[in-house]
């Protein structure tokens, strides 16, 4: 879950305005900040740039399909809960829905009673799911999969540039010395010189500076990994 003070940030994208409205502004009433899309395209630009707790995708969205934009999410390696709105009953239909990496389905009409509870169960199931995901700012690591992403864009680091952000990420805002990387690394196979260190350091710095993540540098103590204040965009 992305932290920001506690309120759920939920993206639906549903091209029924009459619909959406009706949700949105319950949803709202209920304590949500929702953005609202009204195609998969932007539902797609919403997912990637704002990476909100979780998505409600109606199925049939015009310029992009709701089943596109969720396999597109689940591409990206975004692991936030997805509920689907559908006006299709078939059976075969939700099988491969689930099978793509919808966490729930509601078939249209939808009672907003309902659609709260099943929202609140997949809060309550994804706190378990994304802890192995950690959101620093635009910069998200997938913990088992070893993987980055600056908001949508995934980041090409070797094995050894990952070791020693996750080491970083795991203790945000913490000073770790050289001393603690080279044991930290050194365990994995050879021994690592001072200057490795600073040299993946530096790699690491380029490669994440567009996500407003910086390395800073505590002369004589070690480095620390700097998340951004602003965690989430808010919606215009
Ligand atoms: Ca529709």
């Amino acid at each position: 879950m992305t932290e920001n003070n506690g309120i759920m940030h939920i993206l639906l994208a549903e091209d029924d305005s009459l619909l959406a409205d009706g949700l949105a502004r319950a949803l709202r009433q209920s304590g949500y900040v929702v953005d609202w899309a009204r195609d998969g395209i932007e539902a797609d630009a919403c997912l990637g740039e704002r990476n909100p707790d979780l998505a409600i995708l109606d199925l049939g969205l015009p310029g992009m399909g709701g089943s596109e934009v969720l396999r597109r999410l689940r591409e990206r390696g975004q692991q936030i809960p997805a509920l689907i709105i559908t006006a299709r009953e078939a059976v075969n239909e939700r099988v491969r829905l689930l099978d793509l990496g919808a966490d729930d389905y509601l078939v249209k009409p939808i009672s907003i009673d309902e659609l709260e509870a099943r929202i609140r169960a997949l809060i309550r199931r994804g706190t378990a799911v994304s802890e192995s995901v950690v959101q620093l700012g635009r910069l998200r690591l997938d913990m088992s999969g070893k993987r980055a992403w600056i908001d949508s864009s995934s980041v090409d680091l070797t094995a050894k540039e990952w070791e020693v952000l996750e080491y970083l990420a795991l203790r945000a805002n913490k000073i770790v010395s050289k001393e603690q990387f080279m044991d930290s690394l050194c365990s994995m196979d050879h021994a690592i010189t001072p200057n490795a260190v600073e040299k993946y350091i530096s790699r690491l710095r380029i490669k994440l500076a567009p996500s407003g993540t910086t390395i800073r540098t505590v002369r004589g103590l070690g480095y620390y990994l700097e998340a951004p204040n602003e965690s989430v965009k808010q919606p215009p």
